[in-house]
């Protein structure tokens, strides 16, 4: 009766949380909260294959200043998303 479809669901890249590259991972950032992550050490991206090349995937451009095009994320901002900072 009904076709058996089976539709093979694709995972798209993965939206998801990933290590902080401004801390890290440590959540923290000379002994005080890391500002990207917030503590967790870990920040969400949408696309985490893609490092910032203004970075280079690092968060960071100089200590203590979190990239202002990643956010600090060290991964590629969606297009048309705001800027963190
Ligand atoms: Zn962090
Ligand atoms: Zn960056």
């Amino acid at each position: 009766m009904a076709e058996a479809k089976e539709t093979k669901i694709r995972t798209p890249k993965v939206p998801g949380l990933v290590k902080c590259a401004y801390c890290d991972g440590t959540g923290k950032q000379e002994d005080i909260t890391c500002i990207v992550c917030g503590g967790k050490g870990k920040v969400e991206v949408v696309d985490s294959s893609r490092k910032c090349q203004w970075c280079k995937g690092r968060g960071y451009l100089m200590k203590g200043i979190p990239c202002t095009n990643c956010g600090g994320t060290g991964a590629t901002r969606p297009i048309g998303k705001e800027r963190l900072f």
